[in-house]
């Protein structure tokens, strides 16, 4: 066992009115109670550097049935690793674990069928706390806030790291991104957000590895493509991930083009364009529904089709839904999105079309006006403006429109199913995202184990 760096009260800048009063009443308790009560992960990396944390995660030596002793407005959930949640008012969760040690055998998430158990099995070692800093991804995310003497303790160079601004992993990046490859997407989006450099052993990792990156399942690495987007670090992180090569593995059709490339009037151009708009929204506090982050992410791949197509005044409503199918299914099925979403990002896309060729007070505009997608497709519309400089007197015109109460909130429907033109290019059906189904199941059974992880 070493000792761990320890920064007294006095040498660091987390103060106990920064830290949230649930989360407090939780580290009290336990610490009370005579166990170790440490503030672990990304509430102390963000304190640490005068950010205000997303939530507040809690380490300590109690047992998960200790905790749930302890706390009667707790429960104790997942089935790899097992931790307490104590629930509070207004649906507020601090997380609780129990200090554990890296499994021997990682066997990833991308494991073959099967692996299931030896994971759950191996998960659930528990450990000393050096052994739980020593598990988690980066220096930056593996120090603790310990309540008892209000010092933080740095077993990973964590404070350093900090002050040289600087992503690196814990251990060998080879390895660590071997043994999680999410953690490649994570390194670039912590450098984005926090405007720090990644280690040159954490890049060229990254170089090498980046196209491991497909093989963590699914619906995790499109959380954490969705993340940064909804947070309103889109942009940066995107150019990193493109620039770095895990966006042209993930998504080619968006990542074709690296960012320093992506001229203006190209693909990557406009999807960085948007991203810098939705940033720009985000920051003003707006939120942006989901199908509207991701017809954003896929209207560059969209327009790149239909321009491929041919002009699009030929293009029937048919054809367009056919390109809609052929461009969204794809990208669908790999992000394993749920099918409602699919449909509802379809809908959106095709709305937004129509919205740029009409205007609210025109006759054809009250069908349009009934969409329950109409909302979605105004703020892409908007966004597409703000990006392209094109149709800004429509977008200008339909966000009256909706500010004065005109269309409902995305509802899911089916998308309505193209006639096929003889010869025309074939797409998967609805059925053919049966596959994405298929994982979106196993990215469930899953889940458990992935939001364990963090904590
Ligand atoms: P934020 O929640 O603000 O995005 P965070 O650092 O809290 O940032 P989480 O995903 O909430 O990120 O994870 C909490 C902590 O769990 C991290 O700080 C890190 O210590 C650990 N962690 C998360 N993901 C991994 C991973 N893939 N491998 C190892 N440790 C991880
Ligand atoms: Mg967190």
């Amino acid at each position: 066992m070493s000792i761990p760096r320890i920064l007294p009260r006095a040498e660091h800048p987390i103060s106990r009115g920064y830290i949230d009063p649930d989360a407090l009443r939780v580290l009290y308790r336990l610490h009370r109670a005579g166990f170790k009560a440490y503030l672990v992960g990304g509430s102390v990396r963000d304190l640490m550097t005068g950010r205000t944390p997303k939530d507040f995660d809690v380490g300590t030596d109690a047992r998960p049935q200790e905790i749930r002793r302890l706390f009667r407005n707790s429960r104790v959930i997942g089935r790899r690793f097992r931790l307490a949640h104590i629930l509070f008012e207004g649906g507020k969760v601090v997380e609780v674990s129990t200090f554990r040690k890296t499994p021997d055998a990682v066997q990833g998430e991308q494991g073959q069928e099967g692996d299931d158990d030896l994971l759950i099995r191996s998960d659930n070692t528990f450990g000393s706390p050096e052994e739980d800093a020593l598990r988690r991804d980066f220096t930056i995310n593996g120090l603790f806030y310990d309540i008892a003497t209000y010092a933080v303790l740095d077993f990973v160079g964590g404070v350093e790291d900090l002050e040289r601004r600087v992503v690196r992993t814990i251990g060998d990046p080879l390895i660590r991104f071997r043994e999680d490859p999410v953690r490649m997407l994570r390194a670039c989006e912590f450098a984005a957000r926090l405007s720090f450099e990644m280690s040159e052993d954490v890049r060229a990792a990254i170089a090498e590895l980046n196209r491991e990156v497909t093989k963590s399942a699914a619906p995790r690495v499109t959380e954490e493509l969705l993340d940064p987007l909804r947070r309103g670090w889109g942009h940066d992180t995107y150019r990193l991930w493109s620039e770095a090569g895990l966006l042209d593995a993930l998504l080619p059709e968006l990542g074709g083009v690296g960012a320093a490339r992506a001229a203006e009037g190209t693909a990557a151009g406009l999807l960085f364009a948007l991203l810098r708009e939705v940033d720009a929204k985000r920051s003003l506090g707006t939120r942006i529904e989901e199908a509207t982050l991701l017809s954003a992410m896929f209207l560059p791949v969209v327009f790149d089709a239909v321009r491929r197509h041919g002009p699009l005044s030929s293009a029937g409503p048919g054809q367009i839904l056919l390109i809609l199918e052929d461009t969204v299914n794809p990208l669908a099925l790999r992000m394993a999105l749920p099918n409602h979403l699919t449909q509802t990002v379809k809908h959106v896309l095709e709305t937004f079309g129509r919205l740029t060729s009409t205007r609210p007070a025109d006759p054809g505009a009250r069908r349009l006006a009934g969409r329950p997608y109409l909302k979605a497709a105004v703020a892409l519309l908007s966004l597409y403006a703000r990006a392209s400089g094109r149709y800004r007197e429509a977008a200008a015109a339909w966000e009256e429109a909706v500010e004065q109460g005109l269309g409902s909130q995305a509802l899911a429907a089916p998308f309505p199913v193209a006639p096929a033109p003889p010869g025309a290019i074939s797409h998967p059906a609805p059925g053919g995202l049966a596959p994405a189904r298929k994982r979106r199941r196993g990215g469930r059974r899953r889940r458990p184990q992935v939001s364990a992880a963090p904590a």
